[in-house]
């Protein structure tokens, strides 16, 4: 079985090139998805996957970056704070999925769905949805879903993740 680290490696390998669309999106919204929060003075950041801070223990160039602790996903979670720029290869799985998510349904198997978050950040939520973007990257979100789920702690994040957002669409 191989190191969760290296599923997780495995999983942001699969989003290293692809993108919401084939050009780039940012110069719709000016990159709003990288944009520190004014009213939280840049801490908002994204959340990690289990054993992905592990990537992220030696400075980076080009990468301006600091971890905080965050126990929303798992105990001893942590998320990624940025400032705004980044080297494409390093950039967190949370950001390469970007506006989607990994969904877990209940019967296990993973779709690639808007995350909820997204709808308030990206343009690309309203126009057109998932319909409109690119189909090689929505398959590549449904693919890293399924290469997390092949081990149980990053599996379990995930599935953390979707009983939050389950909860959050009841109230
Ligand atoms: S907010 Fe949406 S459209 Fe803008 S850069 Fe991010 S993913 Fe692309
Ligand atoms: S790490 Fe990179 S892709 Fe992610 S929010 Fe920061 S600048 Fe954007």
């Amino acid at each position: 079985m191989p190191a969760p680290v290296d599923i997780l490696k495995e999983a942001r390998e699969l989003l290293r090139d692809l993108t919401p669309l084939k050009t780039n999106c940012g110069r719709i919204c000016g990159g709003a998805c990288c944009q520190p929060d004014p009213e939280e003075e840049g801490e908002n950041g994204m959340l990690l996957f289990p054993h992905e801070a592990e990537l992220y223990q030696n400075e980076i160039e080009g990468f301006p970056f600091h971890l905080a602790d965050d126990d929303t996903l798992y105990e001893g979670g942590k998320r990624l704070v940025c400032e705004g720029k980044c080297v494409r290869e390093h950039r967190p799985l949370a950001c390469r999925i970007f506006p989607l998510r990994m969904s877990v349904k209940a019967d296990g198997h993973v779709e690639a769905e808007i995350d909820p978050r997204a709808w308030w950040i990206c343009p690309l939520c309203e126009q057109g949805g998932l319909r409109a973007m690119s189909g090689a990257f929505v398959e590549a979100v449904k693919q890293a879903g399924e290469k997390l789920c092949e081990d149980p702690e990053l599996r379990a994040a995930l599935v953390r993740e979707q009983q939050m957002i389950d909860e959050t669409r009841h109230l």
